[in-house]
């Protein structure tokens, strides 16, 4: 169970794949990445170690810009690659990495298959992207503000990346009880579960607090809390020899 997260000038997949193997430690059973390439969502799973994901993206040339990873320990769900994040909503146009236990999944579930949502997993997560979606449609939300609605009606303990077809140069991140930390680079901005997987790129780490969430673009961070209100948060630097 680890998120990566990547924006900036650099290609974003060989960036998550190697941020998603310094977490390899916290144990996982399958993995995936999503980017946001000429207007789409693409999104690669692969049940199993890393290596077979990275087979499968070696295969494909991607040279997005921006993109989010995942190695997922499952507690709700098979450990199967349908099941395997990042989750879409039904358009495929959000996409969305989670650590954690969404308590109220099975609510919000009915809620959302109700209004035409169509689910593909059995992971608590799923309802994530949808609701995401639904906010942005049903009431034209801006990405920032539909990702801050849709964490107030989650329950449980959770770390999440989310990323948006319509919104190419930037994402979302936030958190609940499960950790999340920012890397500052120059016009580049990482997240991870944890810094090992940040050191590489950046000692400048902002750890985020519970119940903030954080929008990410080349240009800088903006951080938070759940009720919208803009925090003023600096990085730190790390002291840590790799
Ligand atoms: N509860 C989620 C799932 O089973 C996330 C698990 C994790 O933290 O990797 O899909």
């Amino acid at each position: 169970c680890g998120i990566v997260g990547y924006i900036g000038t650099q290609a974003a997949t060989q960036i998550l794949l190697s941020g998603l193997e310094k977490l390899e430690y916290r144990g996982y059973d399958s993995a995936g990445i999503a980017t946001v390439l000429e207007g789409e969502v693409h999104c690669v799973r692969a049940k199993g170690k890393l290596h077979n994901l990275r087979e499968k993206l070696e295969r494909i040339e991607n040279p997005a810009k921006i993109g989010i990873g995942h190695t997922r320990w499952a507690t709700h769900g098979k450990p199967e690659e349908y099941n395997a994040h990042p989750h879409m909503d039904t358009a495929k146009r959000v996409a969305v990495v989670q650590n954690g236990i969404i308590e109220n999944y099975r609510e919000l579930r009915e809620e959302l298959k109700q209004l035409g949502h169509e689910f593909r997993s059995d992971t608590d997560t799923e309802v994530i992207p949808h609701l995401i979606a639904q906010f942005l449609k049903a009431d034209n939300l801006t990405f920032l503000e539909a990702v801050r609605q849709t964490v107030n009606r989650l329950e449980g303990a959770f770390a999440i990346a989310v990323i948006n077809a319509d919104y190419p140069d930037e994402f979302v991140v936030a958190r609940q009880q499960a950790p999340l930390a920012i890397g500052f680079g120059q016009g580049e901005f990482f997240c991870a579960s944890d810094t090992p997987a940040l050191v590489p790129h950046t000692r400048a780490v902002l750890t985020l607090e519970n119940g903030e969430l954080a929008r990410l673009t080349p240009l800088g961070v903006e951080v938070y809390n759940f009720a919208g209100d803009r925090l003023k948060k600096h990085p730190r630097t790390l002291n840590w020899n790799p």
